[in-house]
C-alpha cells in the first residue's frame, strides 16, 4: 500500500537505535526526507548513514538531548534549515531509570518530567505552528503499556507518561481541524537495549540471568515472543500515513497481546 507520504519531511527523536530508530527506517523506506537525534552526535550520524544506504535516502543525523529544552530549539532550527518544516513528528527519549516509590529520590521526578513529558512538549509547540499553516501533521509519541497497565518497578515512566497522555489526548481535539492528527504508539517488550537495561535491573533484583528474565518475559506474552522495532516503525508509518487521516487521539498497544484489559 502507498501510504502516501513520499518526500514528507519528519522528525524522529531519540532514534539511534531501538523503537525510535524502527520508526526512522519505516518512514525511509517510505521516502520521507528523514531528520534523526540522538544525544551521541558522532552515533546519530553514524545510523543515519546506515539508513540512508537501506532506504536510498538522505537521512540526516544531529545530536541533542531530549532532557535539555535549549537543544530542542536548536535540533528544530537545524532540521529546519536542512529540511524544512517537519510534517511527520515522532515524539521519543530514553525511559526513565526504574524504580519503586521508596527508591526514588525527589530530584529524579523532575528529571524524568523533563525528559518523558517536557521534551514531547517543547517538540509539538515547535512544529505545530507550522503544521497548522500547511493545515496537514501527524504528530506520533512513543508512550508505553505502562499508560494503561502501570508497570511496579517503573515510577518514574508511569507517572510522566501518564501526564503526557492527557497532553495528547486534549490537544489532539484542539488541532483536529487544522488536518493534524496527534496519536501514541505503546510498546509492550520489544527487542532493544532498554529492555536488555531492564533485564538487568530485574535480574540482579531477583538473583536470576539475564536469559531467565528473557525467556519469563516472552513466556508471559501470548505470542511468546518479544517485539521487533522495525514491526512497531511499521505501525508509526501508517499512523503517519495519509489513510490514517480519520485517527486521531488514538492510544496504538503495539504488545504481541501482552496488555489483559478491555479496551
Ligand atoms: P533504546 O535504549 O533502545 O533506545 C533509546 C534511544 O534514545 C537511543 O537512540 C538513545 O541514544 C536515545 N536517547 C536516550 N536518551 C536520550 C536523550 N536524553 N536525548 C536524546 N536521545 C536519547 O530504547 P527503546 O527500547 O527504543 O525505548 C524507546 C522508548 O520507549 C523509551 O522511552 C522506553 O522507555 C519506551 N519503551 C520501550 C519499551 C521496549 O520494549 N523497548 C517498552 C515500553 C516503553
Amino acid at each position: 500500500m502507498d501510504l502516501g507520504i513520499n518526500g514528507k519531511i519528519a522528525l524522529v527523536t531519540a532514534a539511534s537505535r531501538g523503537l525510535g530508530r524502527g520508526c526512522a527506517e519505516q518512514l525511509a523506506a517510505e521516502k520521507c526526507r528523514v531528520a534523526i537525534c540522538s544525544r551521541d552526535g558522532v552515533e546519530i550520524k553514524q545510523a543515519a548513514e546506515e539508513i540512508s544506504a537501506r532506504a536510498g535516502t538522505n537521512v540526516f543525523g544531529f545530536g541533542a538531548d531530549m532532557s535539555k529544552a535549549e537543544d530542542i530549539g536548536r535540533l528544530l532550527e537545524k532540521v529546519r534549515q536542512t529540511l524544512g518544516e517537519p510534517e511527520i513528528l515522532v515524539t521519543n527519549a530514553g525511559g526513565p531509570p526504574p524504580g519503586t516509590f521508596a527508591s526514588t529520590a525527589l530530584e529524579e521526578y523532575e528529571k524524568a518530567l523533563n525528559l518523558t513529558l517536557m521534551s514531547a512538549v517543547h517538540l509539538i509547540r515547535g512544529v505545530v505552528p507550522a503544521m497548522k499553516t500547511k493545515g496537514w501533521g501527524r504528530i506520533i509519541a512513543i508512550t508505553s503499556i505502562s499508560v494503561k497497565q502501570p508497570i511496579g518497578t517503573l515510577l518514574l515512566s508511569n507517572m510522566a507518561r501518564a501526564g503526557l497522555t492527557g497532553f495528547l489526548k486534549t490537544i489532539a481535539t484542539e488541532l483536529a481541524p487544522d488536518g493534524i492528527t496527534v496519536n501514541a504508539l505503546l510498546p509492550g517488550t520489544h527487542q532493544t537495549s532498554r529492555i536488555e537495561q531492564l533485564a538487568k535491573h530485574r535480574a540482579s533484583e531477583e538473583n536470576k540471568s539475564q536469559e531467565e528474565i528473557f525467556q519469563e518475559m516472552m513466556a508471559a506474552n501470548p505470542s511468546n515472543s518479544i517485539g521487533d522495532p522495525s514491526d512497531f516503525g511499521a505501525a508509526a508509518a501508517f499512523l503517519a500515513s495519509e489513510q490514517a487521516q480519520y485517527i486521531t487521539g488514538q492510544n496504538l498497544l503495539v504488545d504481541g497481546g501482552n496488555y489483559r484489559g478491555l479496551i
